[in-house]
């Protein structure tokens, strides 16, 4: 499948949480109920509330990485759909599970996780007949990965529109960030369009121009 066959049997809707602003990405395929879910956060019941007015079944939980703005949603929506959860196991080193549950803006019922399909770089997840493939990008966290789709890339806090991750929280790594974006995002076609979890979509044609933390080199 080319990649524009597969953006054409794809649909995407983003739900912003209103604390941290991180996207939650919901893929919906076009001729069935199935979707998958990207980093459920805060905003994790309007998402099963939209998923119950469209009635979609959840075919996977990919995580991007482990922080709370990305995690927070994840065992809501395992408990409410049974879907198994992607994501790079690196990241169980920041899973502070205790610390999670006693922030304030956590919901009641955060609780601990497994992951059921542990992600590693070029790992292929298959979503009926389309193949999405797992890039990983470590320096925002040692685990993080982005994930890509025929012509789009959900980064995570990898890359965002003219920004990167911060790196000064626990596993991230200022220059293995810069290593990622390089060698792994930046070669990917330049029309690739970024979804980010946070801020708007973007290129990275346009990244390679225009983000001030990472010019391009080649
Ligand atoms: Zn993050
Ligand atoms: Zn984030």
């Amino acid at each position: 499948m080319t990649p524009a066959e597969v953006r054409d049997k794809l649909e995407l809707a983003a739900f912003e949480d209103d604390i941290f602003a991180e996207n939650c990405y919901v893929i919906r395929r076009r001729d069935t109920h199935r979707v998958l879910l990207v980093d459920p956060g805060l905003q994790a019941s309007r998402v099963l509330e939209h998923l119950a007015r469209e009635q979609l079944t959840v075919e996977k939980i990919l995580v991007s990485h482990g922080h709370i703005d990305h995690v927070a949603g994840v065992p809501a929506i395992k408990r409410e759909t049974g879907a198994p959860i992607a994501m790079h196991p690196e990241d169980l080193a920041i899973l502070d599970w205790a610390h999670f549950a006693e922030m304030p803006f956590v919901p009641a019922g955060f609780e601990p996780f497994i992951i059921d399909e542990p992600l590693a770089h070029d790992h292929t997840i298959s979503f009926e007949d389309i193949a999405l493939r797992v890039l990983y990008t470590p320096g925002h966290t040692q685990g993080s990965v982005c994930f890509l789709f025929g012509p789009d890339c959900f980064s995570g806090d990898t890359l965002f529109a003219r920004g990167i991750g911060r790196t000064d929280l626990p596993g991230g790594d200022p220059a293995k960030i810069v290593v990622s974006i390089r060698r792994v995002l930046y070669r990917l076609p330049p029309k690739t369009v970024v979804y980010p979890g946070h801020g708007p979509s973007t290129t990275i044609e346009q990244e390679k121009l225009l983000n001030p933390f990472v010019p391009a080199v080649d």
